[in-house]
């Protein structure tokens, strides 16, 4: 997480035993790149008050892996961080450009949380779960629920 300078995967020989994919994200302008290593610890949308606020959206979709396992591969030092005072893990991590998530560090630095909507591959994993459902937004209303449009919807009237 502390990027290439740290020493531990820059001799390029250690890959973590069971690594059994890596996948690519990126933010939205570009400027920053990572990668994660596989196997990923949790996948799981959160709907809590925190995750709403930053995402701007009805819940988080987070995938998880240890920190060993992920690096930025571009623009690291375009990272911001923004750790909440009053939490013991929440953290933020954004582009300085362009203002989108990127994954961050737990407080306790055992995690890495990859917003999953910045991925560029599809994981082998998919969400298993729903947390803080009870503190899921009052207006939300379940993808599922809704009618679909492949494109934006057809144009009403005129
Ligand atoms: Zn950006
Ligand atoms: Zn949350």
């Amino acid at each position: 997480m502390r990027g290439a300078g740290d020493g531990r995967y820059t001799s390029g020989w250690y890959r973590p035993a069971m690594s059994t994919e890596t996948i690519h994200g990126a933010c939205l302008c570009g400027a920053v790149e990572y990668e994660a290593d596989g196997p990923f610890a949790g996948f799981q949308y959160c709907h809590c008050s925190r995750c709403r606020r930053f995402t701007g959206s009805a819940h988080a979709a987070n995938l998880f892996c240890p920190p060993a396992q992920f690096r930025f591969t571009k623009g690291e030092a375009n990272v911001g961080r923004y750790a909440l005072p009053d939490a013991r893990f929440f953290a933020t991590s954004f582009c300085r450009t362009c203002g989108s998530s990127l994954p961050w560090l737990n407080q306790a630095g055992t995690t890495v949380i990859i917003p999953a909507g910045t991925l560029d591959d599809a994981p082998s994993v998919r969400p298993a779960r729903n947390i803080m459902w009870g503190s899921r937004a009052p207006w939300y209303v379940e993808a599922s629920e809704l009618e679909k449009h492949d494109e934006l919807p057809p144009r009403k009237g005129k």
